[in-house]
């Protein structure tokens, strides 16, 4: 039988916006050294704005066509500036390689979207442009068409969030993405986070985690919210999802939902776990 003074902990940490499904993690939080984040919709807001078009000038229409049945934050950007009916017809053969992009026909031609490792792996030159921001490059027929240049901001919350893990005890902080590492670099220099890894495949996360597991002291707790991040979340020791913006399989992965969507929320849950911890004593 679970022991009062953990039902009170379970209790005061749902008030404060995290739902923690079990005493045990509740015990465990508080011996968390290593906090790893999923950046896209976590650390940022997930919602991206076009800031840049490169190329012909139907690039935006190849794009958002390109881009159309995809779920990804980036393509409902691309096809949310195109902003124009989209006739379904002129699209057919749709591949989305997680990680990576799009492979499609559109009125005939191939057409292929993505990042630069993407187009290393077709052998497809492109030219990067100066700004910073996630980079979709675009070929057409197999020849290099030009790029559309999108940008997240970091969530108000994160900074504080990050600040605060420091002040409960956890000793690392870790970003992992699939995004180019100019944008990963960008991100966890505003944030203060330890480490970065960038230009992740979703199982690549999976491997990042389990050597952060290997190499313990305390436990490691991952914080993500996509569908991609469901595997990530089961390895960790604590898996901490989004609740608001979070997938379901994500929300069902995890061992923690933040409801609020807010990191802050995972520092005032340590901080419960060691009450609480003092109070079983
Ligand atoms: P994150 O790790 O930041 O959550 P993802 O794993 O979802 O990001 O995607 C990693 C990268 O793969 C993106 O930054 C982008 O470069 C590329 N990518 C993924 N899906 C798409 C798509 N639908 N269109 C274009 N690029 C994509
Ligand atoms: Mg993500």
């Amino acid at each position: 039988s679970i022991p009062l003074g953990l039902y009170a902990g379970l209790g005061k940490a749902s008030k404060v916006g995290a739902l923690i499904k079990g005493g045990n993690y509740l015990e465990l939080l508080k011996d968390v050294d290593t906090v790893v984040f999923d950046k896209t919709g976590t650390l940022t807001k997930g919602s991206f704005d076009v800031v840049e078009i490169n190329g012909q000038d139907d690039l935006l229409m190849y794009g958002a066509y390109g881009e159309y049945y995809s779920n990804h934050p980036l393509a409902k950007s691309i096809v949310k500036k195109y902003g124009k009916a989209i006739d379904e017809s002129l699209i057919s053969d749709f591949k989305e390689i997680a990680g990576k992009g799009i492979d499609v026909y559109i009125k005939q031609h191939h057409v292929i979207l993505g990042n630069a490792t993407f187009f290393e792996e077709k052998n497809i030159v492109v030219k990067e442009p100066s700004r910073v921001g996630t980079i979709v490059y675009i070929a057409i027929d197999e020849k290099f068409a030009g790029s559309i240049v999108v940008a997240d901001q970091i969530k108000e919350t994160t900074k504080q969030g990050i600040q605060s893990l420091k002040k409960v005890g956890v000793k690392n902080t870790v970003m992992l993405t699939g995004d180019h590492h100019k944008v990963a670099q960008d991100v966890a220099s505003q944030l203060g986070i330890d480490s970065v890894y960038s230009e992740l495949l979703p199982s690549d996360k999976v491997t990042q985690v389990e050597q952060l597991l290997s190499q313990k002291q305390g436990y490691v707790a991952f914080v993500g919210d996509g569908i991609n991040d469901a595997p990530v979340l089961a390895r960790a020791d604590v898996g901490i999802a989004m609740g608001g913006v979070g997938s379901d399989a994500a929300i069902e992965a995890a061992d923690v939902v933040l409801m609020q969507d807010n990191i802050e929320t995972i520092s005032d849950a340590i901080s419960i776990s060691y009450k609480t911890n003092r109070i079983l004593k």
